[in-house]
């Protein structure tokens, strides 16, 4: 399950971030999970229920992840047709040829997140 180590890797990421900005609590973080980017959003928050107690005290209990999908997009770079595909290398529904470029659903990172500092900002 390789979700678990990009889990502790997007914790630590936040943790940084955090620590910069003097938030001591961390409430919610926004992760965008593109369809074909082999990372599967359950075992993600199965993940991070499993890591959440056990790093860091900026997060508990209450701090959420929302996994944001992101859908799959390709091109077709000779008729320029637009589609979804089903894997990183698809034919054009069109012209029928393997030569489309991905637009989008390669993505895993973190959008955002909200956290409080120590005067409740
Ligand atoms: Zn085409």
């Amino acid at each position: 399950m390789h979700e678990l180590s990009l889990m502790a890797e997007l914790i630590k990421l936040v943790s940084e971030d955090a620590h910069d900005r003097g938030i001591i609590k961390v409430s919610k973080i926004d992760v965008i999970v593109g369809d074909l980017s082999n990372v599967l959003p359950e075992a993600l928050e199965e993940a991070f229920i499993y890591l959440r107690p056990r790093v860091e005290a900026l997060f508990d209990e209450q701090t959420e992840l929302h996994v944001i999908r992101e859908e799959a997009r390709a091109a077709c770079r000779s008729c320029r047709t637009e589609f979804v595909p089903d894997y990183r290398i698809a034919f054009c529904p069109v012209c029928r040829l393997p030569t489309s470029e991905l637009l989008s659903g390669e993505t895993f990172r973190v959008e955002s997140y909200e956290g409080c500092d120590e005067d409740g900002n």
